[in-house]
């Protein structure tokens, strides 16, 4: 039986994975920063909290890196651990990029430093490429950060790559675009729109403000997304790739898309809020995701359309 050690289990894609490797016959240990405060809702609502072991550990303190890989010795893991919002990162961005930058570097270390097969996969971020100014980003696409975040997950990008190059380790880097599910906090804006349209349709308040809505982003469903973190790790050789599903939408189509699912009049509930812009926006993301197709054999099911469908129908059950 393979063991995994998922850095940042609590979250959206800790809790997909989590299953995923599960269904797999994986043995899964997982960290939190505080494992004993944290509910590990999204654990509980996929019904497997009682499957996985959980344990805390800091990522930028390499003496806890360092000691939970070694008493627990993992073949595979997979750092999802970090400040991941986009917006939070302008309000904290010290804590964003050594949660990220920092954190990834202890794990590299503590690799190398124990010399132990240890396959790593790095949860990297479309948000590197910055705006892509109408064209599908792949992997030979430069990077152009426009938030601490993305500076953030920039930085552990070459870490990665210069680990594996310079000590050969296997490490892999998914540079993933947005991927949505039920599992995503509010403060993810298309959770936002999904969890409030079904507020507006119940009548439990009437209206949404929405940031700038002409963004448009290549949205998928998480759990796929998390799939193609676990092929990466079973390749003969560690290398980086794109996931996406290869179409891109504005936020307006998202949005519109959502009400129109719950038979509403999108121009009668949504307005712009000017306080929710960033200060520096990406307009365009679209990814190429032609390689991980090509090498992985891995290929998204559901665009944005299905996503929104998908959301609706969990969140219709809460
Ligand atoms: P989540 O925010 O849901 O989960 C990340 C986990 O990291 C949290 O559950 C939390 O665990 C831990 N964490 C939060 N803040 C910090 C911090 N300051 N320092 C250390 N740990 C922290 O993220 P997702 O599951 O959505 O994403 C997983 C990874 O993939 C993240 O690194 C994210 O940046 C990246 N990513 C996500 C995309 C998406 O669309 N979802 C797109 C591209 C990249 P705890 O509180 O238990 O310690």
């Amino acid at each position: 039986m393979k063991k995994a050690l998922i850095c940042g289990i609590s979250g959206q894609d800790g809790a997909y994975l989590s299953r995923l490797l599960l269904e797999k016959g994986y043995e899964v240990v997982g960290t939190s920063r505080d494992a004993q405060m944290s509910e590990f809702s999204n654990l509980q609502a996929l019904g497997i909290g009682d499957r996985v072991e959980v344990c805390s550990m800091v990522l930028t303190d390499f003496r806890s890196v360092l000691q939970t890989l070694t008493h627990h010795a993992p073949e595979e893991v997979y750092n999802l651990a970090g400040q991941s919002s986009v917006g939070l990162s302008f309000l904290q961005p010290v804590e964003t990029l050594e949660s990220i930058a920092q954190g990834t570097l202890n794990l590299l270390e503590v690799i190398r430093f124990t010399d132990k097969p240890i396959r790593l996969y790095n949860a990297g971020s479309s948000e590197c490429f910055g705006d892509t100014n109408g064209a599908a980003a792949n992997e030979e696409t430069s990077f152009r950060p426009r938030s601490p975040y993305a500076t953030a997950k920039a930085a552990a990008y070459w870490e990665v790559a210069n680990y594996r190059e310079a000590y050969g380790l296997y490490a892999c880097t998914g540079i993933l675009f947005n991927h949505e599910s039920p599992l995503r906090p509010r403060r993810f804006v298309t959770r936002k729109i999904i969890a409030t349209a079904w507020e507006i349709r119940r009548g439990c308040c009437d209206n949404l403000k929405l940031g700038n809505m002409k963004i448009q982003r290549d949205w998928g469903w998480a759990p796929e997304y998390t799939e193609a973190m676990w092929r990466m790790l079973q390749q003969e050789r560690a290398d980086d790739y794109v996931i996406a599903t290869g179409e891109s939408n504005s936020l307006e189509a998202f949005c519109r898309e959502a009400f129109s699912q719950l038979g509403l009049d999108m121009d009668a509930h949504v307005v712009t809020d000017p306080a929710l812009y960033r200060p520096s926006e990406i307009m365009f993301g679209q990814g190429n995701p032609t390689k991980a197709f090509r090498v992985l054999g891995w290929q998204a099911r559901t665009t944005m359309a299905g996503v929104v469908t998908k959301m609706l129908e969990v969140e219709k059950e809460k």
